[in-house]
């Protein structure tokens, strides 16, 4: 499938149009920022690792019965995916206490959540992506009543089925990032899911396999996405 007009290019990948109106190309780039693009750099084959990734965690969801944007991986760093109109919520769900909600509640990074915690965010950078309530979501009409109660239950569907797969990977699964996407009339798991999204730390060292490494200067960045990928792709991307 050739690429055609690019539509949109955000901080780690581009959409480009095909000749197919329904569908799209997702192209990963090595780009990386972090708080709201203050920092930047590279991570070099970042873009191939996430394509990679993404590829193995949507499979993974699909044949667990959860519907996703995936059509195929096209090449290292492109994917074909069902154009869909993006819902502007990031949904982010934890198991563990990290990042901003340690920030946010005063607790230490590390605690188990005796149940997941399910956030919103506005997908507005310009606004740095502040967190919402639902009245907050319904005065902005950013989704309907049933779309907020389907995206809910889909974002906990996918906490439960990523997180053992990840746990038998020696892999914890301590918070991620999901968008979801309108599709003729049905939502759909959309963007992508790998370490630029999700906090993946090692299940006995707690070492961290995921974009933490950039934002906070930790090094042996791309050592860490070469690993997730062994890990859970079987090879390194
Ligand atoms: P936190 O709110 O603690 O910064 O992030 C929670 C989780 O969501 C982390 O796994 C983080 O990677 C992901 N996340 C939240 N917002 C974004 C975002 O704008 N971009 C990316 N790549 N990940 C995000």
């Amino acid at each position: 499938m050739d690429r055609g007009e690019l539509l949109y290019e955000g901080k780690a990948k581009q959409v480009y149009r095909t000749p197919d109106p329904d569908r799209l190309i997702q192209h990963f780039k090595d780009d990386a920022t972090a708080f709201n693009a203050q920092k930047r750099g590279t991570i070099v084959s970042k873009g191939i690792v996430n394509n990679r990734i993404s590829e193995v965690l949507f499979g993974v969801l699909e044949r667990a019965g959860v519907a996703t944007h995936f059509v195929e991986r096209l090449s290292e760093r492109d994917m074909l995916v069902r154009a869909c109109q993006i819902v502007k919520i990031e949904v982010v769900v934890r198991n563990v206490i990290a990042g901003s909600l340690a920030t946010r509640l005063g607790r230490p990074e590390g605690e188990a959540l005796p149940e997941p915690i399910l956030e919103h965010y506005l997908k507005d950078d310009a606004l740095g992506d502040p967190l919402l309530n639902d009245w907050h979501i319904r005065f902005l009409q950013l989704a309907t009543p049933d779309e907020l109660a389907a995206i809910n239950a889909t974002a906990l569907r996918v906490n439960a089925v990523l997180r053992p797969y990840l746990d038998a990977r020696q892999i914890v699964l301590v918070d991620f990032k999901l968008e979801f996407g309108r599709h003729h009339g049905q939502l759909l798991v959309a963007d992508e899911i790998c370490p630029d999204t999700c906090r993946l730390w090692d299940k006995t060292t707690g070492h961290k396999l995921d974009k933490d490494r950039f934002r906070r200067d930790l090094g042996a960045v791309e050592e860490a996405y070469q690993e997730a990928a062994r890990r859970i792709c079987g090879v390194a991307a």
